[in-house]
């Protein structure tokens, strides 16, 4: 953020929406949050406009964290740390998983995370319970530690950040049908109604996946734009359904990886007129 302040003017996501056709000197940095995290909080107290994503039925007043942040967080506690055949994690195979310390990329990136993946619910709950236990796991991190709750939200709104939908489940939107998806966007809506009434109705895809009927249905819905995972900046040309970000991934406090990643990207510091 420091870095970041030196060189760009902060804005919330509407604000550069709204200001579209107006040329700056200086390039604008939205900073946004996936996920509803409470991490959103630390960029709030440090004076930086934020927009949030939250998903509505995963705020920090659910029950359950989104099942990624269980496994995520169920491979933070585990104490048993290697050994553990795959056989014992129902995968297909012989060979056993590797060390949780020595290779995380297998566990974050691999083949278990992608199998949890294609589970339904109920299967994804269990297995993850079986997990837990093979794993030799003690406690769980809930909701409320992870995301803002929805009058935090609120408060957030009031104060001129932006809340926006991600969906009710987090479920990639492409893999449902037209009923599933619609029902997926009416509950972002009824949480945007409730937290951020009479704002810009904004949104971010659930892993980044859409299509062409993801998109109708979303404008349909009343969504004037919405955000991607792909890289890059927002210029004249881009489509508003479609808007990059220069994701903060796997770079720790220190590592100068992702100034660098941004002062290269081309079009960051582009002075072309948006339209
Ligand atoms: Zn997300």
């Amino acid at each position: 953020m420091t870095w970041l302040r030196a060189r760009v003017q902060f804005a919330t996501l509407d604000e550069v929406l709204l200001a579209r056709g107006t040329s700056t000197s200086t390039p604008r940095c939205v900073v946004t949050f996936d996920d509803g995290y409470r991490d959103a909080l630390v960029a709030t107290r440090l004076g930086v406009p934020v927009t949030v994503f939250a998903v509505a039925a995963h705020t920090g007043d659910a029950s359950e964290p989104l099942w990624f942040d269980r496994y995520y967080d169920v491979l933070h506690r585990a104490r048993r740390r290697d050994g553990v055949s795959l056989c014992e994690l129902s995968l297909k195979g012989t060979a056993r998983a590797p060390s949780i310390d020595e290779d995380l990329r297998w566990w974050v990136r691999g083949p278990l995370k992608e199998h949890l993946q294609t589970l339904h619910d109920t299967e994804r709950t269990h297995a993850l319970d079986a997990l837990a236990k093979a794993l030799d796991v003690d406690g769980c991190t809930t909701a409320s530690e992870l995301y803002l709750t929805r009058s935090e939200l609120r408060e957030l709104s009031l104060a001129g950040h932006v809340v926006g939908g991600h969906g009710e489940t987090h479920t990639r939107l492409t893999q449902l049908d037209d009923h599933a998806l619609s029902q997926e966007l009416l509950a972002s809506q009824a949480l945007l109604d409730e937290v951020a009434p009479a704002r810009m109705r904004l949104f971010c895809y659930p892993d980044g996946a859409h299509d062409a009927r993801v998109d109708e249905a979303k404008r349909r819905a009343g969504f004037v734009a919405a955000c991607t995972v792909e890289t890059g900046a927002f210029v004249g040309t881009t489509n508003t359904f479609a808007i990059p970000r220069m994701l903060m991934r796997d770079v720790l406090p220190g590592d100068s990886r992702w100034p660098l990643e941004l002062a290269s990207l081309p079009s960051l510091f582009d002075t072309e007129t948006p339209r």
